[in-house]
């Protein structure tokens, strides 16, 4: 078990390092500031029972973590027992929050630029991660950065894929689902998520809810909802998010915003942004006050 320990905080060392030191996680024009604060990290155990519940809320193409190794290493054969998700959180700082937390309509520049390299870094991080876990002699890999993860589209017209990193984290202890879709963390809801999976025997994070929505005050006890009053698309109802009514705002904001930061030309993922609903609410940096039995604040 100490052994298993030491990895754990290897692996949170080694994250930490990165987030505060790599060149590309300091934020643009300003080599003296950082993308991100320190990360929070949270381990799944990849036998987790709520994988395979999964399948049944999201849909069966969605995959457990063993189908995840085994695609990424033909040949080999995992028990569940072997398996692990590693799970990190890597919160946004609060001088780019407040940018946001002020506007009613686009989103600030610093946000967006958070978004677009925050996530290149970001991609950096999980595949520096698995190079660094191999290196160490266990298997690993990045689900969202193998050949085999898929975005798609489905008939009620939502977006899903086939693997979550918001869902992970859920099952590694770091959060809980909010009302606009994001993940309550123990810093708050604005944040991006990072995963891999690995055979590193490191020791699962208990998860200090019962309930998936433990931290949203809305969903768990019909008050606040300011996020749908802070969505400028109307995204957000009390029945939860419209990602796809989401993104087409998100299009509009960069085409608006984009050329002014030199962006625009190319739409992807990766430079749509927004997260009006993520500042200005009662979880930007945190579970809110009074919300979950178990919350720290
Ligand atoms: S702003 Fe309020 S309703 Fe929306 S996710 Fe946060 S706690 Fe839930
Ligand atoms: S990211 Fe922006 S458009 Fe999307 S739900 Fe949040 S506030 Fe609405």
């Amino acid at each position: 078990m100490r052994e298993e320990r030491g990895l754990r905080e290897e692996i949170l060392g080694w994250l930490t390092h990165s987030v505060r030191h790599e060149p590309m996680g300091a934020f643009p024009g300003d080599p003296s500031r950082r993308l991100f604060e320190d990360p929070i990290l949270g381990v799944a155990h990849g036998g987790d029972p709520l994988f395979r519940e999964f399948r049944r809320l999201i849909g069966k193409f969605h995959k457990v973590p063993l189908e995840i190794l085994e695609e990424a290493f033909p040949g080999e054969s995992f028990g569940e027992e072997r398996i692990r998700v590693i799970c990190y959180v890597l919160p946004i700082p609060r001088a780019t929050r407040e940018g946001n937390r002020h506007r009613k309509d686009l989103p600030h520049p610093e946000w967006m630029l958070t978004k677009i390299h925050g996530e290149a870094f970001n991609e950096w991080l999980r595949a520096e991660l698995v190079g660094f876990i191999s290196s160490k002699g266990y298997r690993a890999v990045a689900p969202v950065l193998h050949p085999s993860f898929l975005q798609f589209p489905l008939l009620s017209g939502d977006i899903t894929s086939n693997w979550s990193e918001r869902h992970a984290c859920f099952v590694a202890g770091l959060g809980t689902f909010g009302l606009s879709r994001g993940l309550i963390t123990q810093a708050g809801v604005a944040v991006r998520l990072g995963t891999v999976v690995t055979d590193m025997p490191l020791p699962p994070t208990p998860r200090k809810y019962t309930s998936p929505h433990e931290y949203c005050l809305f969903l768990s006890r019909q008050d606040c909802g300011l996020c749908m009053e802070r969505c400028p698309a109307g995204a957000i109802t009390s029945r939860g998010q419209d990602k796809r009514k989401c993104q087409e705002y998100q299009v509009k904001a960069l085409k608006i915003q984009g050329p002014k930061l030199g962006l625009g030309s190319k739409i992807t993922g990766m430079h749509l942004s927004c997260g009006l609903c993520q500042c200005g609410v009662p979880c930007e940096e945190g579970p809110p006050m009074g919300s979950g039995p178990n919350s720290m604040r």
